[in-house]
Formats: structure tokens, sequence, C-alpha cells
């Protein structure tokens, strides 16, 4: 089945790399403000942050909910950057949207479920808000493909997809293999889709961040999400691999961006 998409219409539409960065969570008022208005002040145009944060086992911080939405509105209205949030039920997604989240995402463990994608589906149909999907937790293209398609046939054309890494039992470097060969082939299947990297969940470590945005250029991916948060060490998930926004800022300024990718069609 073929797609049928839109340009998403973002900042940097028209120049690679599309970025978005913020925490991993939404801790508090102060922590997201201050995180944004860092982000801000280095030109980032769009902010993420988890509002409800899936969890591989109970008894983490499970994300603040609702009572966080009104803090990344206030981002919005204070430093003009746009909002993204991660939405995985059709309660999410009408929360989301009530209070003016611009950008949602699906997260790795969503997509990989069929009957969850079809209710997030139903829950866009009427909107055309920007979805994002990350790849499923498990390396299956076509699985990936299918959350794409449910979103698509709910009438969302503004479509992108994320690269986060694929989770297995090697955890020697990355935190979720990259398996690079499976972001290429999506792009072989629907060229016109835009594809993020997300190098935080894929290296699970902040040294790693800078090679694989480096990689991610290299090999013709549109757009970065990427973790930050001001104080890296005390974020309550994801701590080891969150950058500050300086030192983000660092990373794209060393990245070298080419028109032409080095991979062979
Ligand atoms: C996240 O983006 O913080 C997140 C939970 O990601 P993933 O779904 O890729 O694990
Ligand atoms: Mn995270």
């Amino acid at each position: 089945m073929e797609l049928e998409l839109e340009k998403l219409q973002l900042p940097s539409d028209n120049e690679r790399p599309y970025v978005i960065a913020g925490p991993c969570s939404a801790e508090t008022e102060e922590q997201v403000m201050t995180t944004a208005r860092q982000l801000a002040g280095k030109g980032c145009h769009i902010f993420r942050a988890g509002v409800w944060k899936p969890r591989t086992k109970p008894g983490g911080f499970e994300g603040n909910g609702e009572t966080a939405l009104p803090w990344m509105a206030r981002v919005k209205e204070e430093t003009g950057m746009l909002i993204a949030t991660e939405v995985a039920t059709p309660e999410h997604v009408e929360l989301a949207l009530k209070y003016g989240v611009d950008i949602l995402w699906v997260g790795a463990r969503t997509s990989a479920n069929p009957f969850a994608m079809q209710a997030l589906a139903d829950s866009l149909r009427g909107t055309d808000v920007p979805v994002l999907v990350k790849n499923p937790v498990n390396p299956d293209l076509e699985l990936w493909i299918g959350a794409l398609e449910r979103i698509n046939q709910a009438g969302i054309k503004r479509l992108g997809a994320i690269h986060r890494g694929f989770s297995s039992y090697d955890k020697k470097i990355y935190r979720n293999l990259p398996t690079w060969q499976i972001p290429i082939e999506l792009h072989r299947r629907i060229p016109e889709l835009p594809i993020f990297c997300d190098p935080s969940h894929i290296g699970g470590s902040r040294e790693l961040v800078a090679p694989l945005c480096q990689q991610a250029m290299d090999l013709g991916f549109d757009g970065l999400i990427v973790e930050s948060h001001c104080e890296p060490d005390k974020a309550w998930s994801d701590a080891k691999q969150q950058v500050t926004p300086d030192v983000l800022d660092y990373i794209l300024s060393l990245l070298v961006v080419r028109d032409e990718t080095v991979t062979t069609e």
C-alpha cells in the first residue's frame, strides 16, 4: 500500500536536519522551563518531553500526566518553540490536543501493538496533527510500516518515522541495536517519508549521541530527536543518555551535513 503523505510543515522543512530536543520526561515545571529556555536560546525550534512514560517495570517514574501539559503549553507561549509529546492511548491524544501539543509521537512499545495503534489512529481521525511513529521494539519492518499505514488511513498525512533502535539481549555497546538496514529499507520502500534518528535511545549513553547523530546524517536521515536536560545527572528517567542544551548545541555545530548520502541505492 502507498502512503498518502504531505510535507511535515515544521521548522527546517527545507534543510536537514529537523531537530527535536528536550528531556526524556517532564518532571517539574521548573525543570521543563529551564531546559526549554536553554534550548530556545540555542536556536532549537521543537521541544520534546514525555508526559506519559511507558516504563519496562513498575515502580519507576511513569510521568506527571495531564499535570505536565500546562507546562508544555507555557513552553510554547514563552519560547515560541513547537511542543511534542508521546501518546499511547486515545485519552492521551485528546488531552495533548486540548493543551495545544503540536506534534505527537508514538513510542516503541505502542507501535509494536496493532490494537493500540488502531485505537490511536481512530482517535486521530479528523485532526491534522503531525505524527511521528517510532519503530517497534522488535526489528520488524512490516509491523513498523503497518503502524504508519494505520495512522495514514485515519487521514494523517503529515507523518514521519523515528528510528530508535531495536531491543536486544546484546548490550555491549548500544542500549538498542541500530540495525541501520531496517530504516534504510524503510526509506527504499517509502522514499517520501521523513525519517528521524533518536541517538539517545539507540546509544543509551551521552558519549554515543554525537557519533550516532553524524552517522544518521551520513545515511541521509531527515531529522534528529535528542534527549536534552538542564541537569542530566538528576534526570528522573534515562539520566545516562541525556545531554545539556549546551552540549547538544556543540554536537550539532560539529555535524557535517551533505546533500548526497553514503548509502548506495
Ligand atoms: C522516549 O522517547 O523517552 C521513549 C520512551 O522512547 P522509546 O519509545 O523509544 O523507548
Ligand atoms: Mn527516554
